[in-house]
């Protein structure tokens, strides 16, 4: 008997595979504008780029949240789950976080 696991459960594919590839790369566009800003600064413009890489940040969140939303709306997301998410690191971000003052948040 072997050990492998396979699972039962159908892949996604057509529009919810192509969202989640989408999701997928915009989330990985977030994670290149951050490591430049920490690299660089967040008021720092790339040669030949009109915006800063805080503005970019902004815009790659963008896309995800846009992304996020047409997830939610075919159902392939529950606007519970995305819900729920945010307000776990809403209190996980009050605990954890090192450099914010503690007399700021009540
Ligand atoms: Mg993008």
């Amino acid at each position: 008997m072997s050990d492998r696991y396979i699972s039962h459960f159908p892949k996604p594919d057509g529009l919810p595979r192509e969202l989640l590839e989408i999701l997928a790369e915009e989330c990985a566009e977030v994670v290149q504008r951050v490591t430049k800003a920490l690299r660089f600064g967040l008021d720092e413009s790339q040669p030949g780029q009109p915006f800063t890489n805080a503005a970019r940040i902004g815009h790659e969140v963008g896309d995800v949240l846009a992304t996020l939303e047409r997830l939610q709306d075919i159902n392939v997301l529950r606007r519970a789950d995305v819900a729920h998410g945010v307000e776990s690191k809403r209190r996980q971000l009050l605990i954890f976080l090192q450099n914010e003052p503690v007399t700021e948040r009540v």
